[in-house]
């Protein structure tokens, strides 16, 4: 039953939320992502949308609807990083960061919640990171909107638990994406000595947390933050 419904995916044309698209699609289900640049994987429909802009993301959901069917399930993958110390970081680089990785998560979920209420159905999972909670010098806006994320899902748990909708926070740690790409060889060195696992996550490693999440083995889990982060936020 669950491998036939509809997922979106935001920014599955790369790193993390294309492995989470691959993931869907190898266990049948009708997968769409929502990509500003290129593709996503083969499987899928891709839909142009940027996640800080309203109405393209509304575009993006009509035309999902009308070519695959109401969205099941949201994954609210896409994201940004802008470091920079307090000290030194702009109100774009931080109002940028919360309207993509917060307000993003905000618009996809809120447009998918007319279809699930409606079905009496829905999954919604957001990528939130180990640092929303374990916090990190140089990200105090990265942090801010990825923390935030477990208020959202905590709040949506207890507006639509009642109507079959569960809203879960995955929180991966360090992940071999282009986004880590960027980070300083010896900065990567010193972050896998404090990661009790010794080294970074595959993106596949994430999304195998996310497709089960989704699943019907699942079902009773909302509210939930998972992390798959090698050991390295414990006890937050
Ligand atoms: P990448 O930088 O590899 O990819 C980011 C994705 O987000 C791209 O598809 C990008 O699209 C999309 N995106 C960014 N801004 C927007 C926007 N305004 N509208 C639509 N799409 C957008 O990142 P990762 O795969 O590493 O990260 C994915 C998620 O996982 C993010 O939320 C990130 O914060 C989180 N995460 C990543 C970790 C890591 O170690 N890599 C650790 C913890 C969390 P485009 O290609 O068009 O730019």
């Amino acid at each position: 039953m669950s491998a036939e419904r509809v997922v979106l995916v935001t920014g599955g044309n790369r790193g993390i939320g294309r492995a989470i698209a691959e993931r869907f699609v190898r266990d049948g289900y009708r997968v769409a992502v929502t990509a500003r640049s290129g593709e996503g994987p083969e499987g899928t429909l891709t839909v142009r949308a940027d996640v800080t802009d309203a109405a393209a993301v509304d575009a993006a959901f009509t035309e999902v609807e009308q070519k695959l069917g109401p969205v099941e399930i949201v994954v609210a993958n896409a994201g940004i990083t802008k470091d920079t110390l307090l000290m030194r970081m702009s109100e774009d680089d931080f109002d940028s960061v919360v309207a993509t990785n917060l307000g993003g998560a905000f618009r996809v979920v809120k447009r998918a919640s007319k279809g699930m209420l409606r079905a009496r159905f829905g999954r919604v999972i957001l990528i939130s990171s180990v640092v929303g909670l374990y916090g990190s010098a140089g990200q105090v806006n990265y942090s801010a909107s990825k923390s935030a994320l477990v208020g959202f899902a905590r709040s949506l748990t207890r507006e639509l638990g009642g109507r079959g909708i569960t809203a879960n926070v995955v929180a991966p740690g360090f992940i071999e994406t282009d986004m880590t790409a960027e980070l300083p060889e010896e900065t990567q060195k010193q972050y896998k000595a404090s990661i009790p696992a010794g080294r970074f996550a595959t993106p596949d490693e994430v999304a195998g947390t996310v497709v089960w999440l989704a699943g019907d083995d699942a079902a009773y889990i909302s509210g939930a933050v998972i992390p798959v982060d090698g050991g390295l936020g414990m006890g937050h």
